[in-house]
Formats: C-alpha cells, structure tokens, sequence
C-alpha cells in the first residue's frame, strides 16, 4: 500500500445517511480507494453495519420499540435480533435528547426511507460493483468496541475475521484493512486469530510516542485523530507534531479521521486542509465524509 489512499468514512455520508447503502453505493461512485464500515453484532451474531453500539441516534427505535431501552435509556444493538433490526427506518444523525440534527446541511432528518443492513450485504454491494464496473474498490471494517461485546459474551473479532476469510480477505494484498481502537484486540486478531490482513490500530486519545514501537510488532498502521498531527499555527503556518515521522519511522502507515468539508474548524478551505495533511504533514491516506471532494483535489 504505497500511495496516498482515500477512505470514504461510513460511506458519502457529508450527503447520505451514514452508513446506509445508498451512502455507500454514491462513495463507490465517487471512486475512493476503500469504503469504511462500522461493524457492531445483533442479538443473533450478525454482524450490522453502524457506528455506535447504540441505535437511537440514527433509528426511529424509540417510537418502534419504546420499551426495549435499558437502564441507561438507550438502545442497543446487541438486544435487538437482525430480523428486528430491519424494521427500523435509518435516518440521518441527530442528539437523541432533543431531536435536533448533528449536521444540519446535511442529508434531512425522517425524510426518504433507508434500512440497516449486515456486513455480508455490503460485502456483496462492494464486490457486486466491483465485477460489474471493473473497478477494485476495497472494504475498510473497523470493529467496535469488543471489551462491550464480550460483556455480552460476543466474540465480534472471530465472526468478522471469520467472515473476511470466507469472502475472500486473507492477506495484506487483499483490498481490505481491518481496524479497532483497543489495542490488547487488535493484537489478539493478528496473533491469536491468526489474521493476515493490513492491520489499523485507531489512536483514540493523546499520543504517546512510546506506544507506537508495540502498535508497530502487529499493526501495520495507525489511525489517529487529524488533530494529533497538528501542533500550533504561528504567524499562518502550522507546525506539526512527529506522529506521522515517528510513525514512518517504526513502518506505520498513517491514515487519520476525519476530513470534513463542513467541519473546516482551523482551516479556511477543505482543499487546505487535505493538501497541508497530505504533503506537509505526509500522511498515508485519510478518512473523509466527501470522497468527491478529495478525490477530486488528490488528482490534480
Ligand atoms: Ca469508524
């Protein structure tokens, strides 16, 4: 994996429902080089494609099934079976406390009708198109936190690898890269699970060049938070920190989260953040809710 690659975060979602297979049928379109999907088990072990354990922030599961919150008052995936899943109708993301939309330029909230869907299905969409287009657009799973699932006594990592194998993902030479933020996991699925494939180790919290020399003896890369690379900016300029050349330095690829166009924070465009994090900062490849966008600015 050589050059700068683009990763469609939980699909074209700047412009579609995360997640949904129409966000990920657009992000296909949009030619990335890998589309991202979240994976989390349903009651019965099917592996669903959705970002958080919880449901009621992108269903209408507390009008469908409002007595199946836990103590807590969320929802969780884990206590509904597939087939009840189903009846849900995917929306796009908001605060469930007070309804309001996270993006509000985004995609409208109830509106049109989007479902959730296995990782098996959005296998077959990925793979379908890419025998129909000729195209080789690779899948990016990531699994979510697993320590949950084995309180719920789920081996999530063995079904995924599991099911990676039967469609045909095996070696870092496959279009496929697995990702997990918890690092004791993530080293359980390259030795005790015996995986093979280009392995992420997510950096969730402040980064600790200390950890990079043990993330390096499984993983093949590292995938951190954009901000991580970025020190201060002085007199218009940013100086980085030395995340990405300690990481190159131990032979980690580095593919940061999360690029987005509506979300420029520090930056006064989109394309001046990609280009200050592709070739100032050197990263490998990166995460983006508008695959367009960035594959439209890489080309140039
Ligand atoms: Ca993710």
């Amino acid at each position: 994996m050589n050059s700068k690659i683009i990763i469609a975060h939980r699909g074209a979602s700047g412009y579609l429902p995360e997640h949904t297979m129409e966000a990920k049928a657009m992000a296909y379109a949009m030619k990335p080089d890998f589309i991202e999907q979240d994976l989390v088990l349903s009651k019965d072990d099917i592996p669903v494609v959705i970002h958080d354990i919880y449901l009621d922030d992108v269903t209408n599961v507390s009008s469908v099934y409002p007595n199946r919150k836990r103590k807590d008052g969320r929802y969780y995936v884990v206590d509904f079976t597939f087939d009840e899943l189903l009846c849900l109708k995917v929306t796009e993301r908001f605060n469930p406390k007070n309804g309001e939309q996270f993006y509000p330029n985004r995609f409208p909230k109830g509106k049109s009708n989007f479902k959730l869907h296995s990782f098996q299905q959005e296998i077959e969409l990925i793979q379908g198109l890419n025998h129909s287009t000729g195209n080789t657009i690779g899948i990016y799973p990531e699994i979510k936190n697993p320590e949950f699932h084995h309180q719920n006594q789920k081996d999530i990592s063995k079904i995924i690898v599991d099911i990676l194998f039967e469609y045909g993902y095996r070696t870092k030479e496959d279009k496929c890269v697995l990702q997990c933020f918890d690092a004791k996991e993530l080293e359980r699925i390259r030795i005790e699970l015996k995986c093979n494939l280009f392995l992420i180790q997510l950096i969730e919290n402040e980064f600790d060049a200390q950890k990079l020399g043990y993330y390096a003896r499984y993983a093949d890369g590292v995938g951190p938070w954009y901000k991580q690379i970025l020190d201060v900016k002085e007199k218009g300029k940013w100086k980085l920190t030395t995340l990405v050349n300690k990481a190159h330095e131990y032979g980690l690829k580095v593919h940061p989260y999360t690029l987005r166009a509506d979300e420029l924070n520090e930056f006064s465009s989109f394309e001046e953040m990609i280009e200050l994090l592709f070739y100032e900062a050197n990263i490998d490849g990166a995460f983006t809710d508008f695959p367009d966008k960035m594959v439209a600015f890489l080309k140039k």
